[in-house]
């Protein structure tokens, strides 16, 4: 397993050295750090990483999350917080299945203050929380430690699963068509399209799509666009009209449950 653990926006240099030294405690190779708000190579961040430097020096950095994720077959969010529009985060037992079969997987970390926002989490098939007593909110570099030791070194007590998921390049191209067709189609429109969007993201980011259902699915969306666009040249569509069947898109959050 290449597993790579994502540093979102992190502040403190001490944190960022902390969590490189977590990794190689626990056999992780790869560090990436989104828009770091601190140059990881501080001289503390080099003491704090002891003899994960060489690890910490070869971390690459990038300007936002998605593409720190291209590659990834499994992208797991952490969480200190239960958040109320996203899907709740589970247990690290029932993630660490995922996890162990997937040939790329992510763990997404979020900075040090504010964690990660729901425009992060969405990007992720998963959350995970590490169960702890009424104060939730780990030390950055601690949680690291925690949730790759359940990922790498914990026990293995749930069934692995067997399933070879889509990256999430295909998926976030996926929901580019799936976003484009749905105005297309008059489904939702500019201000509903992200919560519309996040509802359609979670259901489907829980099926953990291979790449060719991936490519099945936007089949679907091709042929929608292309009939639409067909039946615009012959001029056979009409303006949207009060008798048009109400917008499917207006389901509340609750439609989650
Ligand atoms: N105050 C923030 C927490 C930030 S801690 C909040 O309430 O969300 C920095 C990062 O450490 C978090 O974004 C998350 O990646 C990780 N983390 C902290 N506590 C965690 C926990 N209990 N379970 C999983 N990840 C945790």
């Amino acid at each position: 397993m290449n597993l790579a653990v994502v540093l979102v926006s992190p502040k403190t240099p001490g944190n960022i050295g902390a969590a490189a030294r977590a990794m190689l405690n626990m056999g992780a190779h790869d560090l990436r750090i989104v828009a770091p708000r601190c140059d990881p190579l501080d001289s503390q961040a080099i003491a704090m990483a002891v003899h994960a430097e060489e690890l910490l020096r070869s971390a690459k950095i990038y300007p936002t999350l998605r593409e720190a994720l291209t590659d990834r077959d499994l992208s797991v969010g952490t969480s200190a917080r239960i958040r109320a529009d996203l899907p709740a985060p589970r247990h690290p037992a029932l993630i660490r299945p995922f996890v162990r079969e997937a040939a790329a997987p992510a763990l997404v970390f979020g900075p040090e203050e504010t964690g990660l926002v729901n425009s992060d989490l969405e990007q992720c098939q998963m959350t995970v929380r590490i169960p702890t007593g009424d104060y939730a909110s780990l030390n950055l570099a601690q949680a690291v430690l925690l949730v790759c030791y359940e990922f790498l070194q914990g026990q293995d007590d749930v069934q692995a699963v067997n399933r070879k998921t889509a990256t999430r390049e295909e998926m976030e191209a996926m929901y580019g068509h799936l976003h484009e067709t749905m105005q297309l189609i008059g489904y939702t429109d500019a201000v509903r399209a992200r919560h519309t969007l996040r509802l359609w993201r979670a259901l489907l980011d829980r099926a953990l799509m291979s790449s060719a259902e991936s490519r099945l699915f936007r089949g679907l969306l091709r042929q929608v666009q292309w009939k639409v666009g067909d039946a615009a040249a012959r001029g056979t569509t009409e303006p949207r009209s009060a008798a048009e069947p109400s917008n499917t898109a207006t389901a509340e959050p609750d439609a989650e449950a």
